[in-house]
């Protein structure tokens, strides 16, 4: 068995364990992906070393999780952490997500047999630099297999969250999930329930993020895992996408979501745009209206947003990722036609606002790509982008921070604070995205008087 090189830092860690006369094994996630030849993220290092023997041993670490037996170790590049957790057995989980009490013991097979998934319950012995793998998780792993470790039913009970990391690692890797494990899943969706949804939302995040989201969702949607999480997806299947070649808006939503390519884009970002995608349509079945045998949905745009918001406040994204969200879903139909004037240009960007747009444009790249199955954009598409991108970069007033004038010019002139001056001023903006030309002092002076008094000077 060749076992993984050990990155210097994670070695340096566990010989000075060692050397305290402890044992060390790299356990989890870290020998999976070594083995995959994946980039590992974090380290975990089990030990038989009490947590407080640890924090002596390591006086810079933080005391992540002492009574669970865990401190952690920020590298030096600051790039990854690494876990240093006292071996342990756990006791009943009568609440399905918090085990009722931890002992400590030493044996790593003990520890081992606690872990989720075969493929995450092998251990490198960095004392005797020996593999152990007592259920069989290397060859699961070449088998491209998720399997339960023992009886998957008393595993998804134990901890609901299990069901939901099964699919994560199934997608994230491109894995089959053992089919007792899977049926397991489905047997014990609901048991997802009880779990915060901090923690759904964040193994619900990896599964939107990788390569093609669609096969996450579409094991989530078949074990019932989906009603745990965005339930209201379920009421899109069957609601036909009139004049497209997807059979209903489900499998649009599917579709979209795929096409939204990660490009580099920061991780944050994708999410968003992929939350969006997936979400861009599900207030279609709100307004499903047929007329003569005309499929509309007037006004979806709205009831999606309301329902995606809906949707991400349950699962407690944060508000900065649920307002980038709703406001991309909520503007997702916009509409260009050549003869659009440059004020309708301008108006245009002043609504949805100049920083939104790539990934507005980047949204409906991947809802016409969905829509026509090949990545082309609506012709008209580039054309607006370069009338848009002109605008920008004259630089003309576009917001009311652009205005050549404040509120406190206008309190001066005796325009009263709050609503009436908001109001003055957001006329202001519509004057000057009509003709940037007003766009100095005097002029605006002059327009708020007669708009406020009814007079010019
Ligand atoms: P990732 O690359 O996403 O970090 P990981 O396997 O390291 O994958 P973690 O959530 O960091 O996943 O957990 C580390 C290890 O702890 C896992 O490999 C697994 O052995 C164990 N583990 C984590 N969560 C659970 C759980 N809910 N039940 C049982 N074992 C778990
Ligand atoms: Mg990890």
């Amino acid at each position: 068995m060749i076992i993984p090189s050990i990155d210097p830092e994670v070695r340096r860690i566990a010989d000075r364990i060692i050397q305290s006369g402890k044992k060390a094994f790299l356990v989890g996630g870290a020998v999976r992906d070594s083995f995959l030849k994946r980039p590992v993220i974090d380290y975990d290092i089990a030990t038989d070393a009490t947590p407080e023997e640890c924090m002596m041993l390591f006086p810079f670490a933080i005391p992540t999780g002492i009574k669970h037996g865990t401190i952690t170790i920020i590298s030096r590049s600051r790039r990854y952490k690494i876990e240093i957790t006292t071996l342990r057995k756990e006791a009943d989980y009568s609440d399905g997500r918090h085990p009722d009490s931890v002992t400590f013991v030493d044996d790593i097979t003990q520890d081992l047999s606690r872990r989720d998934f075969t493929i995450n319950a092998m251990a490198i012995d960095l004392v005797r630099n020996i593999f152990i793998d007592p259920f069989d998780g290397k060859k699961d792993l070449k088998n491209k297999i998720i399997r339960a470790v023992g009886n998957p039913i008393e595993r998804f009970q134990e901890d609901g969250l299990r069901t939901i990391r099964a699919i994560r690692f199934s997608a994230q890797l491109e894995f089959a999930i053992e089919p007792n494990t899977l049926a397991a899943i489905t047997s014990c969706s609901s048991n997802l329930s009880r779990v915060s949804a901090e923690r759904i939302r964040d193994e619900f995040s990896k599964i939107i993020l990788t390569a093609k989201p669609s096969i996450g969702l579409r094991i989530l949607s078949e074990t019932g895992l989906i009603e745990e999480i965005i339930p209201e997806l379920k009421d899109c299947k069957g609601i036909p996408q009139p004049n497209h070649c997807e059979k209903d808006v489900y499998e649009h939503l599917l579709s979209t979501l795929d096409a939204v390519i990660p490009d580099n884009l920061e991780e944050e970002r994708l999410l968003t745009l992929r939350l969006a995608a997936l979400l861009h349509d599900i207030g279609k079945p709100v307004c499903y209206r047929t007329e003569n045998e005309t499929v509309s949905f007037y006004r979806h745009e709205i009831e999606s947003e309301r329902i995606a918001r809906q949707a991400l406040m349950r699962l407690k994204y944060p508000n900065r990722v649920i307002d980038k969200v709703c406001h991309l879903v909520r503007y997702h139909m916009f509409d260009y036609e050549p003869n659009w004037t440059d004020a309708a240009i301008r108006r245009f960007i002043a609504r949805v606002g100049f920083s939104t747009i790539p990934d507005l444009f980047a949204l409906r790249l991947a809802d016409t790509t969905a829509t026509t199955g090949k990545p082309i954009s609506w012709p008209a598409l580039s054309e607006f982008k370069a009338r848009i991108d002109r605008i920008l970069e004259e630089k003309q007033a576009l917001s009311l921070k652009d205005l050549a004038i404040n509120g406190e010019n206008l309190a001066r002139i005796g325009i009263p604070r709050g609503k009436q001056m908001g109001e003055v001023l957001s006329e202001l903006l519509d004057t000057v995205l009509e003709d940037p030309a007003l766009n100095t002092k005097e002029k605006l002076l002059e327009i708020a008087k007669a708009k406020y008094f009814g007079r010019f000077d």
